[in-house]
């Protein structure tokens, strides 16, 4: 594989560092300069600057409002965002939901839903995860029972990430009893904003953030219309949404930010009398995370190419999901050791001598011990690929 740019590459290249560097608003910038923590609100900012560009959705085809790029220009964009360190877009719209709709849905939900989605003027969430259904899913006991033209639904979701911020929630519901467990679930999307019956319980996580909430649904009204795909075949739905979920995961770009950061800590911490930049024995472990980083990169580039031929991701996004989050925390684990008693220091108690960056390395290093284990723990993915790819009998 011929991995250097062509001209044209180069110079999309530069087209998009330019374009990065002259958008980025002042609060935005500083905190991309000094690895500072983005809020919701400077998230969806940047979200609809890039909207304006026509870049909020990279991997959506033009004709839905996509930038339409191939491949390798969908690598070399994320590339300089993470050169820029510039927020992270809000999956469960763009990365999730979206694509989901594009595949399945009707033309009216497209109309609908598309839009708002690329424009960020609404905010989406994922109702999957139950208190007793969250590796076994297709156990979920979310009830959806029709009356007249909407389903009520009855139940609860747990894990909802991000719930406090959506307008919209994307639910998988119990629509039948019979057969399978996976033959009598729905997908469905609700407004969570506008639709009584439904409340939102955000809970405080180990890194000290308001990232989840628990779900709530009594006597919810939800139009028929907003079902994805035909009724009591929601399962399939999930699957395809899990595997770009999972492909996401790999976080490959935030895994490169993290990896920056750790350089520069190593550049600003000194060990007797030299950096730590230049101690061999932390140089080996920063070169065998490079190593590792770059093949998860590698295998990433390997399934937008396929993805680009019009293939949905398969099992290997369960490789992905799983080499990607280890490499994560791995990262955070360099990060910590290298900040030394640094890394004691929390987002709530700045000092004048701790930068930005250090102060949320320790909340970022907690949250992601959850990375192995949101979007289908590892265990399970270890499972899907002893069964798909191996062809193993079930464990
Ligand atoms: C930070 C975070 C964010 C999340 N965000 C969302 C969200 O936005 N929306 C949403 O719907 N859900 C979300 N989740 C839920 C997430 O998808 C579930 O936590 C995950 O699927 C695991 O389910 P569980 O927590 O019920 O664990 P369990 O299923 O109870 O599993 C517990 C342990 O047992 C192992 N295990 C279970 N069954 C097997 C098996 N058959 N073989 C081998 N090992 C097994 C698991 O791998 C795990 O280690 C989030 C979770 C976290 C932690």
């Amino acid at each position: 594989m011929d991995m250097s740019y062509t001209p044209e590459q180069i110079a999309f290249r530069d087209e998009v560092r330019r374009f990065i560097a002259g958008a980025m608003p002042p609060e935005i910038r500083h905190k991309a300069e000094n690895g500072g923590h983005y809020e919701h609100a400077e998230t969806m900012q940047w979200h609809r600057i890039l909207h304006q560009k026509g870049w909020s959705a990279p991997h959506w085809p033009k004709e839905v409002g996509g930038a339409g790029w191939d491949s390798a220009q969908r690598h070399i964009f994320s590339e300089e965002m993470v050169r820029a360190n510039a927020p992270s877009l809000s999956p469960f719209g763009l990365t999730m939901v979206g694509p989901l709709i594009i595949q399945f849905g009707t033309d009216e939900q497209k109309q609908r839903f598309l839009p708002k989605i690329l424009s960020g003027e609404e905010v989406w969430c994922q109702g999957y995860s139950e208190p007793n259904s969250g590796s076994d899913l297709a156990s979920l006991q979310l009830r959806a029972e029709k009356e007249g033209d909407d389903y009520i639904l009855n139940g609860q979701k747990t894990w909802t990430s991000h719930a406090q911020y959506a307008d919209w929630i994307f639910v998988l519901a119990r629509t039948s009893a019979a057969g399978k467990q996976q033959e009598g679930i729905s997908f469905l999307l609700a407004d969570l904003k506008n639709t009584p019956g439904v409340e939102v319980k955000p809970f405080m996580t180990i890194g000290g953030t308001l990232a989840f909430s628990e779900t709530w649904f009594d006597n919810a009204r939800v139009p028929q219309a907003n079902r994805v795909g035909p009724e009591n075949q929601g399962w399939t739905m999930a699957k395809a949404l899990l595997g770009h979920e999972r492909t996401s995961i790999g976080g490959v770009a935030e895994s490169s930010r993290l990896l920056n950061m750790v350089r520069r800590i190593a550049r600003d911490t000194r060990v007797g009398g030299k950096t730590l930049m230049e101690d061999a024995t932390f140089r080996r472990r920063l070169a065998r995370l490079e190593i590792r980083l770059r093949t998860v990169g590698m295998a990433n580039l390997r399934t937008l190419a396929s993805a680009q031929l019009g293939h949905a991701p398969g099992p290997e996004s369960s490789i992905l999901k799983i080499a990607g989050t280890e490499v994560q925390q791995e990262i955070t684990e360099l990060a910590m050791d290298a900040m030394g008693h640094n890394a004691m220091g929390w987002y709530d108690s700045p000092t004048d001598a701790m930068p930005e960056y250090q102060l949320w390395m320790a909340s970022n290093f907690n949250y992601l011990r959850a990375s192995t284990i949101y979007g289908g723990s590892n265990e399970i993915q270890k499972n899907i690929i002893s069964k798909m790819i191996l062809g193993l009998p079930p464990s």
